[in-house]
């Protein structure tokens, strides 16, 4: 066997001194065991955004050595030990590259798989390349007119598996970007291989077709096993958890007499059921559904976080303040301002409209309003300050009692410059155009 020339980069070398390797086994298809190596961290940096972890075992399983004969470019050379790495292939032998080695376009394109081209052997002929190999694959595009078994990709790498798992050193030949390999090269080998590709247009980039033969070297080795898969973050749902579901839909479903006619029923409930069952919910997709079903039955969920009235009591307790004058506590700012919080939390039903409608509104976007703000000492309904314009909702029924504070108010305001247009609640629900037409003269 001849000596290599000597393998390149140790001034590239990124590695550690103290890089060892432990092994962990697993089972390989064609009888031997799988075996990955755990490297210590890396002392100095891999490419940024190669894609390395380094938290994951390397793959260092026995594979066939990739001899690439006279690469031209070195980016082909370090795209082809990326693709190597990728797919848990180590030894890369090269023949005579036409480009100094080491190169530092191969270092760039190999983007962190620097262990392949450090461990890069030279040579000067393919001969000696193979030397030390039982069983050689030669890599063409061309037919080169050989009494010599043409193979595909898949079929390559299943004729090789065996041999390798038995020990023996298995080569696959790359040639030249330009040419190729040459007819003498290919007569070294026991098998040809070709890839299955359009005949007009046959030939791959080198490293591309190191790639596909590679992947399908990695593919047979692993079983095709992906290295992540769906998580599941919720168990499938027990099937008295669907039953339940099912139960509450259908009784919801009764209420607005969903299953008619009659003796449609039975048909109608299966075919929903198995709408879900087909699914196969887990226990959250059926939590999840539980409650869009509650949700849409029951209607608008209460008022919002840190509310507590429905729209009547929310009602009383502005009537209430209007009659104690605002929650007024003099000098004291702090009392207002979390009554003007509740009160935004709790929205009449009015409110509630009166402001969707003024948010999806054009004329009023951007206008500044704002709802249940204090202003000194009171609360308005809604207020905006660059307009220096108070929108007050008032109730259908004015309490006696708080006519008095309210005139107060709207004369403190007056004062201040304040413009207020009073609407009454009952024409925010019946005829919220002209509600609107009216604040809008005020807008100028
Ligand atoms: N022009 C050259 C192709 C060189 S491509 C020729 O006609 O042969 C560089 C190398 O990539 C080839 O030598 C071969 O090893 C590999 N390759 C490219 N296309 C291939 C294909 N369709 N099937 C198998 N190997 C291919």
């Amino acid at each position: 066997m001849s000596r290599p020339r000597g393998s390149g980069g140790a001034r590239y070398s990124t590695r550690c001194a103290a890089e060892k390797a432990d092994f962990a086994s697993a089972a390989l298809p064609f009888g031997k065991t799988f075996r990955y190596t755990h490297f210590a961290p890396f002392c100095g940096g891999t490419m940024p955004g190669s894609g390395t972890d380094k938290t994951k075992n390397w793959i260092d399983q026995p594979g066939p050595v990739v001899v690439l004969v006279e690469p031209q470019l070195g980016e082909n050379i370090g795209a082809a030990a990326r693709a190597m790495a990728n797919f848990g292939l180590s030894r890369l032998r090269l023949v005579k590259p036409r480009q100094s080695w080491p190169n530092d376009k191969a270092r760039m394109m190999a983007a962190g798989a620097d262990r392949i081209l450090d461990g890069a052997q030279l040579y000067d002929t393919l001969e000696a390349a193979i030397a030390d190999c039982s069983f050689v694959l030669a890599t063409t595009a061309r037919a080169h007119d050989q009494a010599k078994p043409v193979v595909g990709p898949n079929e390559a790498v299943r004729q090789i598996a065996p041999r390798i798992a038995a020990g023996e050193t298995v080569a696959i030949v790359f040639g030249r970007e330009r040419n190729g390999l040459e007819n003498h090269e290919v007569a070294l080998a026991d098998r040809i291989v070709t890839l299955p590709v359009n005949p007009a247009f046959a030939s791959l980039n080198l490293a591309q077709a190191v790639v596909i033969v590679a992947y399908e070297w990695f593919e047979l080795l692993t079983e095709g096993k992906l290295p992540f898969a769906m998580p599941e973050k919720s168990p499938q749902a027990p099937k008295q958890q669907l039953l339940a579901f099912f139960a509450a839909l259908e009784r919801e479903l009764e209420k607005v007499e969903f299953f008619r006619p009659p003796d449609k029923r039975e048909t109608m409930q299966v075919n929903l059921r198995n709408i879900f069952s087909r699914m196969q919910p887990t226990q959250q997709d059926i939590q999840t559904l539980h409650g869009v079903i509650m949700s849409i039955a029951e209607g608008r969920k209460g008022p919002a976080r840190g509310g507590v009235l429905d729209g009547a009591e929310a009602e009383m307790l502005r009537e209430l303040l209007a009659e104690h004058g605002g929650g007024r506590a003099p000098e004291e700012r702090g009392p207002v301002r979390g009554l003007a919080r509740l009160l935004r939390r709790n929205p009449t039903e009015a409110e509630r409209l009166l402001w969707q409608a003024l948010t999806n509104d054009r004329r009023f976007a951007g206008r500044g309003f704002k709802r249940q703000t204090p202003i000194g000492q009171h609360i308005c309904d809604f207020v905006s300050f660059p307009l220096r314009l108070i929108i007050e909702l008032v109730p259908a029924e004015k309490s006696e009692g708080a006519a008095a504070p309210r005139a107060a108010r709207g004369a403190w305001l007056k004062e201040r410059d304040y413009r207020i247009v009073e609407v009454l609640a009952t024409d925010v629900e019946s005829d919220m155009a002209t509600v609107l037409d009216r604040i809008g003269q005020h807008l100028a």
